[in-house]
C-alpha cells in the first residue's frame, strides 16, 4: 500500500454517526500452529462504537500475517523477496526464469502468499546471485519451446497425445522427467532444463500448474532441434514404455524419487541411478 493511499482511507459510520476514529492495536495470534504478533488496526465509532475495517487495512492485515510468519519460521519474507531481488536489478519475470517457476508464483509470494519451504530454498538459491543450478536443471537453460518438441516427438513416436489439458500432465511429465534424466546420464545434459519435484503421483515438472498454460501455447519451432543422440534416447523410452500407465508404474518404482520427501527437487545429479532404462 502507498503510503498517500492511506492517509486518504477514511470510513464513516454506517448508521450516520459520521466519521469514525482510526484504532491501532497489537493482537497475539496463532497462525500455523505459531504465535505471532500483528499490529491490527480498524475504525470505531466514538458515538455507537461500532467498529468496522477497510478492504484496504484487510489485504494489509494478511500481507503482515503472512510476514511476521514467515519471519518467525526463517522464510523470506515479500519486502525481502523484492529487496533482494531489485538489489541484482531483476524483474519478475527474470527471477522467474531464473527459478523455473511461472511469473505468476513470484506475484504471489512477493505479494504475501507464503512460500513452500523447498521454494523458499530455491529463492534463496536464486537470490543470491546463481540460477538455482545444474542440479535443478541438468545443465542446461530450461526451454518452453523444448518441453513442447521434446512432447510432439514422444507423441510422434508413441502414435497419440500425452500433453493433455486437464489431466495435470499425469503422463507427459513422466516421460519428460526421462528423457530428461536419461539425456544427463547419457549425454551430461538434460533435455528441456527443467526442474522436477517428487510428488505423491510421481516425478512432476515443478510448479507445472503454472507452466501447463504456456507449453500448451508454446512453438516447438522456437526450440533448438533434438540431436540424433537426444531423438534415439527419446525413441528408446517409447519403445519401452508404449502405454502412458507403464511409464507412470516405472517412475514409482524409481528409488531416486521414492528417497526424496513430498515436494522436494529430484536433481539431476541422480540420474545415473535411474533403473527403468
Ligand atoms: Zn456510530
Amino acid at each position: 500500500m502507498r503510503e498517500d493511499k492511506m492517509k486518504e482511507e477514511r470510513m464513516d459510520c454506517p448508521s450516520g454517526h459520521r466519521k469514525m476514529i482510526l484504532r491501532k492495536t497489537k493482537k497475539t495470534i496463532t497462525f500455523r500452529g505459531v504465535k505471532i504478533i500483528v499490529p491490527t488496526e480498524h475504525y470505531r465509532c466514538t458515538t455507537c462504537g461500532i467498529e468496522a475495517g477497510t478492504v484496504e487495512q484487510t489485504a494489509r492485515i494478511q500481507k503482515t500475517i503472512a510476514d511476521a510468519y514467515r519471519r518467525e519460521v526463517n522464510l523470506l519474507t515479500g519486502d525481502e523477496i523484492v529487496e533482494k531481488r531489485k538489489r541484482l536489478s531483476l524483474t519478475q519475470e527474470g527471477l522467474a526464469k531464473r527459478m523455473n517457476v511461472g511469473i505468476a508464483s513470484i506475484k504471489r509470494w512477493e505479494g504475501g502468499t507464503i512460500q513452500s519451504k523447498s521454494m523458499d530454498h530455491a529463492l534463496r538459491i536464486a537470490l543470491g546471485g546463481q540460477s538455482v543450478g545444474d542440479s535443478c536443471t541438468g545443465n542446461r537453460a530450461f526451454s518452453i519451446p523444448r518441453i513442447k518438441l521434446v512432447v510432439k516427438a514422444f507423441e510422434s513416436v508413441l502414435g497419440k497425445h500425452i500433453l493433455k489439458k486437464n489431466d495435470k500432465m499425469l503422463f507427459a511429465a513422466k516421460y519428460l522427467w526421462y528423457a530428461d534424466m536419461v539425456a544427463h546420464r547419457e549425454t551430461g545434459e538434460s533435455m528441456t532444463g527443467a526442474t522436477y519435484a517428487a510428488l505423491p503421483y510421481g516425478p512432476q515438472l515443478n510448479n507445472y500448474k503454472d507452466l501447463i498454460e504456456d507449453i500448451m501455447k508454446a512453438a516447438e519451432s522456437k526450440a533448438d532441434a533434438l540431436s540424433p543422440e537426444e531423438k534415439r534416447i527419446i525413441a528408446r523410452i517409447a519403445f519401452k514404455f508404449p502405454e502412458e500407465r507403464m511409464a507412470y508404474d516405472a517412475a514409482h518404482k524409481e528409488k531416486i524419487w521414492k528417497k526424496q520427501p513430498n515436494g522436494a527437487i529430484i536433481p539431476y545429479t541422480d540420474s545415473a541411478d535411474i533403473t527403468g532404462l
